[in-house]
């Protein structure tokens, strides 16, 4: 069974000229590394977690990525499912006093957290890059945010 699709106006979904592939592994691991997704050698980061405008090796802009939220979500879980295991682990194993979960598990928590959130925004800019999301598109529009439904009756 195949699927043929169409649009309204007429033009057939084999006649759009299709992008070149873009490789989703390699583009995440060099944003995991803070370097371009696309050729790997420029920064991806100018500050801990601001962004570069473009790459100074390749100039792929890079300003309109959109990770918004995404890297604290990401990296929450990932931190949470390494805790927590070790926390009950401990817990279970040696029975220690609370000032002990305490000192061990507060600075690790945060050491991780901090030690990810960069790697981890630079892996979800890689992806954004390798699927054409957003302004890495270049032949898409601009991307500008959805207007604010409410707008209108403010106004008023
Ligand atoms: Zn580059």
């Amino acid at each position: 069974m195949s699927v043929h699709y169409s649009t309204a106006s007429g033009i057939e979904a084999e006649d759009v000229p299709k992008k070149p592939r873009r490789a989703v592994m390699p583009a995440l691991l060099r944003g995991c590394l803070c370097r371009c997704p696309a050729c790997g050698k420029g920064k991806l980061f100018k500050g801990y977690l601001t962004t570069v405008h473009a790459c100074e090796a390749c100039g792929q802009a890079i300003h309109h990525h959109r990770a918004d939220d995404a890297p604290p979500y990401f990296t929450i879980t990932i931190v949470g499912h390494i805790i927590v295991p070790g926390m009950l682990t401990v817990e279970l194993l040696y029975h220690p006093e609370l000032w002990v979960h305490m000192v061990l598990w507060v600075p690790l928590t945060i050491l991780l957290s901090l030690g990810l959130l960069r790697p981890v925004k630079g892996a979800l800019i890689g992806l954004q890059w390798a699927l054409y999301m957003h302004g890495f598109d270049p032949e898409a529009g601009e991307d500008l945010p959805e207007p604010d439904p409410a707008g209108r009756l403010r106004t008023e």
